[in-house]
């Protein structure tokens, strides 16, 4: 984002300006939330690897002045990623080899995820997409009819995800056509969305997108990311309160990550405010074992024990399942 304009001026924007001036330059993300780039452990190398990219409206909840706040630490690029850690990997969940074919991955029963783009509004410095060949797992416009055909002819599949990289960062005209031929499809039941969107560039939930969800023919289901209540701006709340409004069916995944949400009373204050936006937590994930996310690792001991915490402190309905994923499971595997 260039420097200078106010926020108002950018949030009036719709969401593929705003997506196009998202900050992507370190030095313009540091004047924004006025830090000195020189005393944080920021990494141009790092960023080479996988650039900066934050919305505006992400880093307008960083607290200011703030260098080690939890949201800033998911988007800045750190020399921490240069570093190998042991056991960590470049396809730590073993994607590639559950693909039929491009755009595909049928790993668990009754539900096949379409990887629908590689992009994203925002580069998660945690995630395990810094180092995947979108270039030849993502569905295109060329390969969409064959994963079309993939669903309708295997009677076991009642759900279809859409992920990425953001599935929301497709247009809508592009959405709908996707919805119009799982519409066509009567074993489908259900049409899930994960997408981060929603909380890190609310713009996106539009009402003609609202409107092609609830209106689909399948159940909606909305999986969105938030890993930290500070993620829940103004916008991110009314976005989520829309959606829920609209019959969608809301659940959150979060990641544990070491410095942003190892604690319980962060999970907890989570869980509470999503459930008052119509969002019941869903998944908190052990970090998959991506090479560049080392630093963010939390021991399965340790999640237990602020998981035990959170039990503690929490109605059981808004406990996330602790999970991890391992390769060649048939479901993601519950840590317990
Ligand atoms: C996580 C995941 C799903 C969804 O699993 P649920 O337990 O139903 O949320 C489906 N397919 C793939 C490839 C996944 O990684
Ligand atoms: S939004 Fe999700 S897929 Fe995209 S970079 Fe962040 S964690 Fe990864």
């Amino acid at each position: 984002m260039n420097a200078r304009q106010s926020d108002a001026g950018h949030f009036a924007k719709n969401w593929q300006q705003q997506l196009a001036e998202a900050f992507t330059s370190l030095d313009d993300l540091c004047r924004y939330l006025h830090l000195d780039a020189g005393g944080l452990p920021a990494s141009i190398g790092a960023a080479q690897q996988f650039a900066l990219k934050v919305p505006l409206s992400f880093a307008a909840c960083m607290e200011k002045g703030n260098p080690h706040d939890p949201l800033l630490r998911q988007v800045l690029p750190v020399s921490d990623e240069l570093r190998a850690y042991a056991g960590f990997s470049d396809d730590p969940v073993g994607d590639i080899a559950a693909s039929p074919q491009a755009g595909v991955l049928h790993k668990y029963q009754g539900r096949v995820l379409l990887v629908t783009t590689g992009s994203c509004a925002v580069n998660c410095r945690y995630c395990f997409r810094r180092n995947f060949p979108y270039g030849d797992l993502q569905l295109s416009k060329q390969t969409e009819q064959a994963a079309i055909d993939y669903i309708q002819a295997d009677l076991g599949i009642s759900e279809v995800i859409l992920s990425g990289g953001d599935p929301l960062l497709l247009s809508d005209a592009r959405l709908a056509q996707l919805f119009a031929k799982f519409n066509g499809i009567a074993h489908l039941k259900r049409v899930r969305i994960h997408s981060r969107l929603p909380v890190v560039l609310p713009a996106r939930v539009t009402d003609a997108l609202v409107g092609l969800l609830a209106q689909s023919g399948k159940q909606a289901v909305m999986v969105i990311h938030c890993n930290h209540a500070n993620e829940l701006g103004e916008q991110a709340r009314a976005a989520c309160r829309k959606l829920h409004r609209h019959g969608i069916t809301l659940l959150n995944q979060s990641v544990l990550l070491q410095g942003v949400n190892d604690d319980a009373r962060v999970l907890g204050q989570l869980s509470e405010q999503l459930f008052g936006l119509g969002v019941l937590p869903y998944y908190l994930h052990i970090l998959d074992k991506a090479s560049g996310t080392g630093h963010f690792e939390v021991s399965e001991s340790r999640a237990l024990a602020i998981m035990a915490e959170l039990q503690a402190a929490l109605p059981g309905y808004l406990l996330p399942k602790l999970v991890k994923e391992q390769a060649g499971a048939a479901s993601k595997t519950l840590v317990v």
